[in-house]
Protein backbone atom coordinates (compact mmCIF):
# COMPACT_ATOMS: atom_id res chain seq x y z
CA UNK A 1 0.00 0.00 0.00
CA UNK A 2 1.33 4.02 -0.75
CA UNK A 3 1.41 5.81 1.90
CA UNK A 4 -0.93 9.41 0.86
CA UNK A 5 -0.56 12.51 2.36
CA UNK A 6 -3.67 14.29 1.57
CA UNK A 7 -4.62 18.56 1.77
CA UNK A 8 -8.23 18.93 2.54
CA UNK A 9 -10.01 22.37 2.44
CA UNK A 10 -13.39 23.78 2.39
CA UNK A 11 -14.81 27.62 2.44
CA UNK A 12 -18.41 26.86 1.84
CA UNK A 13 -21.27 26.28 3.96
CA UNK A 14 -20.49 24.00 7.03
CA UNK A 15 -16.52 24.13 6.30
CA UNK A 16 -15.70 21.71 9.51
CA UNK A 17 -18.65 19.17 8.48
CA UNK A 18 -17.43 19.27 4.80
CA UNK A 19 -14.07 17.82 5.84
CA UNK A 20 -15.45 15.16 8.28
CA UNK A 21 -17.45 13.83 5.18
CA UNK A 22 -14.42 13.87 2.58
CA UNK A 23 -12.32 12.15 5.52
CA UNK A 24 -15.66 9.54 5.59
CA UNK A 25 -16.24 9.51 1.92
CA UNK A 26 -12.11 8.22 1.71
CA UNK A 27 -12.81 5.83 3.90
CA UNK A 28 -15.67 4.67 2.63
CA UNK A 29 -13.68 4.12 -0.66
CA UNK A 30 -11.16 1.66 1.18
CA UNK A 31 -8.64 4.31 1.81
CA UNK A 32 -6.87 3.32 5.21
CA UNK A 33 -7.20 6.18 7.42
CA UNK A 34 -4.24 6.74 9.40
CA UNK A 35 -3.66 10.37 10.47
CA UNK A 36 -5.74 12.79 10.42
CA UNK A 37 -4.46 17.08 11.54
CA UNK A 38 -6.27 19.34 13.55
CA UNK A 39 -8.18 21.95 11.46
CA UNK A 40 -7.21 25.47 11.17
CA UNK A 41 -8.78 28.44 9.51
CA UNK A 42 -6.96 30.64 7.11
CA UNK A 43 -6.89 33.08 4.74
CA UNK A 44 -7.72 32.29 1.07
CA UNK A 45 -4.72 31.91 -1.24
CA UNK A 46 -4.61 33.32 -5.12
CA UNK A 47 -8.36 34.44 -4.68
CA UNK A 48 -8.46 36.64 -2.16
CA UNK A 49 -12.03 37.94 -2.30
CA UNK A 50 -13.75 34.90 -0.75
CA UNK A 51 -14.13 33.35 2.89
CA UNK A 52 -11.61 31.99 5.15
CA UNK A 53 -10.96 28.41 4.56
CA UNK A 54 -10.95 25.92 6.82
CA UNK A 55 -7.58 23.13 6.34
CA UNK A 56 -6.55 20.00 7.10
CA UNK A 57 -4.19 17.47 6.06
CA UNK A 58 -4.71 13.40 6.66
CA UNK A 59 -2.27 10.30 6.22
CA UNK A 60 -4.19 7.74 3.88
CA UNK A 61 -3.07 4.28 2.78
CA UNK A 62 -4.16 3.24 -0.39
CA UNK A 63 -4.13 0.50 -2.91
CA UNK A 64 -4.78 3.10 -5.50
CA UNK A 65 -2.22 4.50 -8.21
CA UNK A 66 -1.89 8.06 -8.14
CA UNK A 67 -4.13 9.09 -11.22
CA UNK A 68 -6.81 6.61 -10.12
CA UNK A 69 -6.60 8.41 -6.57
CA UNK A 70 -6.79 11.76 -8.43
CA UNK A 71 -10.12 11.02 -9.98
CA UNK A 72 -11.32 9.36 -6.26
CA UNK A 73 -10.78 13.34 -5.27
CA UNK A 74 -12.47 14.09 -8.00
CA UNK A 75 -15.23 12.16 -7.51
CA UNK A 76 -15.59 13.21 -3.81
CA UNK A 77 -15.21 17.10 -4.67
CA UNK A 78 -18.23 16.94 -7.32
CA UNK A 79 -20.32 14.59 -5.38
CA UNK A 80 -19.91 16.84 -2.33
CA UNK A 81 -20.99 19.55 -4.74
CA UNK A 82 -17.98 21.10 -6.10
CA UNK A 83 -18.62 22.58 -9.96
CA UNK A 84 -16.05 23.86 -11.28
CA UNK A 85 -15.15 27.59 -10.65
CA UNK A 86 -12.33 30.04 -11.07
CA UNK A 87 -8.77 28.57 -9.86
CA UNK A 88 -8.36 28.99 -6.42
CA UNK A 89 -12.07 30.12 -5.89
CA UNK A 90 -14.54 29.63 -3.32
CA UNK A 91 -15.32 25.27 -3.25
CA UNK A 92 -17.48 23.57 -0.80
CA UNK A 93 -14.31 20.48 -0.62
CA UNK A 94 -10.63 20.87 -2.01
CA UNK A 95 -9.09 17.48 -1.78
CA UNK A 96 -4.91 17.44 -2.82
CA UNK A 97 -2.52 14.97 -3.36
CA UNK A 98 0.84 16.46 -1.55
CA UNK A 99 2.97 13.98 -1.25
CA UNK A 100 2.80 10.12 -2.44
CA UNK A 101 5.48 7.67 -0.94
CA UNK A 102 9.16 9.01 -2.52
CA UNK A 103 7.31 9.72 -5.99
CA UNK A 104 7.74 12.29 -8.11
CA UNK A 105 5.58 12.94 -10.87
CA UNK A 106 5.23 15.65 -13.58
CA UNK A 107 2.32 15.47 -15.94
CA UNK A 108 -0.36 18.02 -17.31
CA UNK A 109 -2.92 16.85 -14.96
CA UNK A 110 -0.92 15.79 -11.54
CA UNK A 111 1.62 16.75 -10.22
CA UNK A 112 3.37 15.21 -7.28
CA UNK A 113 4.47 16.67 -4.57
CA UNK A 114 1.83 19.20 -5.22
CA UNK A 115 3.56 21.80 -6.73
CA UNK A 116 2.11 24.69 -4.64
CA UNK A 117 2.41 22.70 -1.25
CA UNK A 118 6.23 24.40 -0.02
CA UNK A 119 5.04 28.18 0.13
CA UNK A 120 1.65 27.97 1.57
CA UNK A 121 1.17 28.07 5.32
CA UNK A 122 -2.08 26.46 4.69
CA UNK A 123 -0.84 23.47 3.69
CA UNK A 124 2.26 23.19 5.84
CA UNK A 125 1.21 24.06 9.20
CA UNK A 126 -1.81 21.12 9.59
CA UNK A 127 0.76 18.33 7.39
CA UNK A 128 3.45 19.71 9.86
CA UNK A 129 1.20 18.17 12.76
CA UNK A 130 1.15 14.89 11.55
CA UNK A 131 3.85 14.48 9.60
CA UNK A 132 7.06 16.71 10.90
CA UNK A 133 10.25 14.47 9.69
CA UNK A 134 8.57 13.42 6.45
CA UNK A 135 11.20 14.28 3.75
CA UNK A 136 10.22 16.21 0.78
CA UNK A 137 11.31 14.07 -2.02
CA UNK A 138 12.15 17.19 -4.34
CA UNK A 139 14.69 18.80 -1.51
CA UNK A 140 15.34 16.33 0.82
CA UNK A 141 14.15 18.46 3.37
CA UNK A 142 11.66 17.99 6.23
CA UNK A 143 7.97 18.99 6.51
CA UNK A 144 9.02 20.65 9.87
CA UNK A 145 12.11 22.64 7.88
CA UNK A 146 10.08 23.71 5.39
CA UNK A 147 7.41 25.32 7.48
CA UNK A 148 10.06 27.01 9.49
CA UNK A 149 11.69 28.41 6.00
CA UNK A 150 7.92 30.50 5.41
CA UNK A 151 8.65 32.29 9.32
CA UNK A 152 5.79 33.44 10.91
CA UNK A 153 2.38 32.34 10.05
CA UNK A 154 -0.25 34.66 10.90
CA UNK A 155 -3.37 33.89 8.23
CA UNK A 156 -3.57 30.18 9.89
CA UNK A 157 -5.27 30.22 13.37
CA UNK A 158 -6.56 26.92 14.82
CA UNK A 159 -9.88 25.90 14.48
CA UNK A 160 -12.37 26.53 16.32
CA UNK A 161 -10.64 29.84 17.81
CA UNK A 162 -9.09 29.56 21.36
CA UNK A 163 -8.04 26.83 21.27
CA UNK A 164 -4.46 26.91 21.75
CA UNK A 165 -1.74 26.49 19.25
CA UNK A 166 0.74 23.18 18.90
CA UNK A 167 3.79 24.12 20.48
P1 LIG B 1 -7.74 22.33 -7.69
O1 LIG B 1 -8.25 23.65 -8.18
O2 LIG B 1 -6.89 22.43 -6.46
O3 LIG B 1 -8.80 21.29 -7.52
O4 LIG B 1 -6.76 21.76 -8.81
C1 LIG B 1 -7.14 21.72 -10.17
C2 LIG B 1 -6.39 20.62 -10.90
O5 LIG B 1 -5.06 20.49 -10.45
C3 LIG B 1 -6.95 19.24 -10.75
O6 LIG B 1 -8.04 19.01 -11.56
C4 LIG B 1 -5.76 18.34 -11.08
O7 LIG B 1 -5.83 17.88 -12.42
C5 LIG B 1 -4.57 19.26 -10.94
N1 LIG B 1 -3.52 18.73 -10.06
C6 LIG B 1 -2.22 18.67 -10.39
N2 LIG B 1 -1.49 18.14 -9.40
C7 LIG B 1 -2.37 17.86 -8.40
C8 LIG B 1 -2.22 17.26 -7.11
N3 LIG B 1 -1.03 16.87 -6.63
N4 LIG B 1 -3.34 17.11 -6.35
C9 LIG B 1 -4.55 17.50 -6.80
N5 LIG B 1 -4.77 18.07 -8.02
C10 LIG B 1 -3.69 18.22 -8.83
Amino acid sequence: MARVYLGLGSNLGDRQEHIQQALQALQRQGCVLCAVSPLYETEPWGVTDQPRFINAACIVETNLAPRPLLILLKDIEREMGRVPTVRYGPRPIDLDILLYDELRLDTPDLTIPHPGMLNRASVLVPLADIAPDVRHPATGRTIAEHLADLGPTPDVAPYPPGLPAKS
